[in-house]
């Protein structure tokens, strides 16, 4: 029998996936299947803002990787949760846009990914975009990705606004202009107090196209090259492995881990490493999967003096109730916001050009987060997270062997450098100067991480080697650039193969200053465009 065929294979429905899959749909003229590992996003709580706590270790709908063990943080293993959904990662994470620094595109174009600076990539971000605020010079209207403001603040994210102003921040009203510094409020990725996932943004309206077949439960094993040239994707759903072939390009789009493992499945990689693991080399390509790279944070937690948190509705089954009550009904209440509403950034050193530091605040504090969940403190708190957003470090993501079902080793390797920590303990500091100021104090009845004894260098490099993390926002392991220390070039194209691209965050040459599902969006935005630019050209 022969082969299914069509003109666009896009492996992964994730954040950039479901926008790459319905662009290339949306004229008709082709036919486009997509291929998601995990199943359709029906999950409850994916839809509720608050319930992403509920998905952050749910293996219906996360990978739940882990990292290998990390030599400077004490042999700690990370837990590197991961969208498996339709929506990817945009149907499990916190929901806050943010499009990082306009100097952060300009040094890709400097690295030398023409098109890729700021001016060349806001359109994208505008294109994606239904800004609830209205259209502005850096925003867009009518696009399918829904950006809203809060529906409330919390008392203390009010304060905490004040506290970082008074302790010497500008007041920021739009942190997605390019500029950044300074302190405010954060909008999210919600329309009508619901997630607005690249699923529901992007794949819902065009589901009923004919010419865009969407398959769930469908891994990726390997993208078939022949000569040089993609062809197809061999792709495994419980049953015997499926092949599908293609006529134009194969676009791969697993995200950050993902991507790089199914590169090397099929051939594209660390030659030795292919030869290792019996995967025989098509192309000896060493930056797939390598330059990994990541935010790095770390949280520092209050006990506070009035009942206002959001763990007194965590430690109370009654409480949670009436706010489920309140979502399901009239889509009000503390569930339907996503708590992280304010924030700022600032930078840890004066004589740096733009902001290097981000804090998020949320009215919570929980004693442990990993792949356990979340659990609160037992006590009203709340917590304010110090992210180190342009670090040094660098890793990789390798596969262990040819099995595709085998999750791939990850390793960071934070801290490499000395400034990594040196930016970090500035965030510390600066975090709880904000805790100190008029604004906030009266709320603080201890802190409890790092705690009072916590007060030289040392004592802060001990609980960062303790307690920092990943900030979940891996790029970089399949990056653009313009030659063999890269994997794609600034069309996304795969150098050395045919009809391949990579179109997902693991492109990015370097991380953004600031969360990167908005980012991914736009990178889906371009890569879309620019394939149908091709394909008209052809
Ligand atoms: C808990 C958490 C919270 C976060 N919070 C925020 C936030 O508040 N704001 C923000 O901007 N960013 C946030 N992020 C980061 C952001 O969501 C990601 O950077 C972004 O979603 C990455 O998009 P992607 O397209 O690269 O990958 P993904 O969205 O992960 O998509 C990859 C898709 O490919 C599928 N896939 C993988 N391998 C295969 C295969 N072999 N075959 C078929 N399908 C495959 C996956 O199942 C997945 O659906 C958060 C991340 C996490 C984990």
């Amino acid at each position: 029998m022969e082969a299914e065929s069509f003109d666009y294979i896009v492996t992964g429905a994730g954040s950039a996936g479901c926008v790459v899959a319905a662009r290339l749909s949306e004229s008709g003229k082709y036919r486009v299947l997509l291929l998601e590992a995990g199943g359709k996003d029906r999950n409850f709580w994916i839809h509720v803002p608050m319930g992403f706590s509920q998905v952050y270790a749910n293996p219906r709908v996360n990978w739940m990787y882990e990292s290998e063990p990390e030599e400077q943080l004490n042999g700690r293993a990370l837990y590197q949760p991961r969208g498996k959904v339709l929506g990817g990662t945009s149907s499990i994470n916190g929901m806050v846009y943010m499009r990082g620094n306009a100097a952060d595109y300009d040094e890709w174009r400097q690295r030398g990914c023409t098109g890729w600076d700021w001016d060349s990539v806001l359109p994208y971000f505008k294109k994606a975009e239904h800004q609830e605020r209205g259209a502005n010079e850096f925003h867009g209207i009518g696009g399918p990705l829904r950006v809203s403001d809060q529906p409330f603040h919390t008392e203390l994210a009010r304060r905490l606004v004040e506290a970082a102003i008074q302790a010497g921040l500008p007041p920021i009203e739009d942190f997605n202009d390019g500029r950044q510094e300074g302190a405010g409020y954060f909008q999210s990725t919600t329309g009508d107090h619901r997630r607005w996932s690249t699923a529901t943004a992007y794949l819902r309206p065009a589901r009923n196209r004919p010419n865009l077949v969407v398959r769930t439960n469908a891994h990726a094993a390997r993208i078939d090259i022949e000569n040089g040239r993609a062809v197809g994707v061999t792709y495994m759903n419980g049953r015997a492995p499926q092949t599908v072939r293609v006529r134009g390009e194969v676009i791969v789009s697993g995200g950050v881990f993902n991507s790089p493992q199914l590169l090397q499945l099929s051939g594209i990689g660390p030659g030795a490493l292919l030869q290792d693991k019996g995967i025989p080399v098509i192309r000896d390509m060493p930056a797939v999967g390598s330059h990994l790279q990541d935010h790095f944070y770390v949280r520092l937690a209050y006990r506070c003096t009035q009942p206002i948190t959001m763990n007194e509705l965590a430690n109370s089954l009654p409480r949670k109730a009436i706010a489920l009550a309140q979502w399901v009904l009239f889509r009000s209440g503390p569930l339907s916001g996503n708590g992280v509403t304010a924030g700022a950034f600032a930078r840890s050193d004066p004589r740096l050009e733009r902001p290097d530091l981000q804090f998020n605040f949320s009215p919570w504090s929980y004693a442990s987060r990993d792949r356990g969940g979340a659990v609160a403190h037992p006590f009203p708190g709340f917590s304010l997270s110090a992210v180190h957003l342009r670090p040094d470090s660098r890793g990789s993501v390798r596969v262990k062997s040819s099995d595709p079902l085998a999750p791939p080793a990850i390793r960071f390797n934070f801290l490499q450098t000395q400034s990594d920590l040196q930016a970090l303990t500035a965030g510390m500091r600066l975090a709880r100067k904000f805790t100190q100021q008029p604004a906030l104090a009266p709320y603080v009845a201890e802190e409890i991480i790092p705690g009072p004894a916590t007060h030289s260098d040392a004592d802060f490099e001990a609980n960062i080697r303790q307690n920092a993390n990943s900030n979940l926002h891996p790029v970089g392991t399949c990056r653009m650039g313009p030659d063999g220390e890269s994997v794609v070039d600034p069309r996304l194209r795969v150098h050395g193969v045919t009809g391949l691209r990579v179109a997902d965050a693991a492109i990015m040459p370097t991380v953004p200053a600031g969360n990167t599902n908005a980012p991914t969006i736009m990178i889906g935005e371009k890569a879309a465009d620019m394939i149908l630019e091709d394909a008209r050209r052809a």
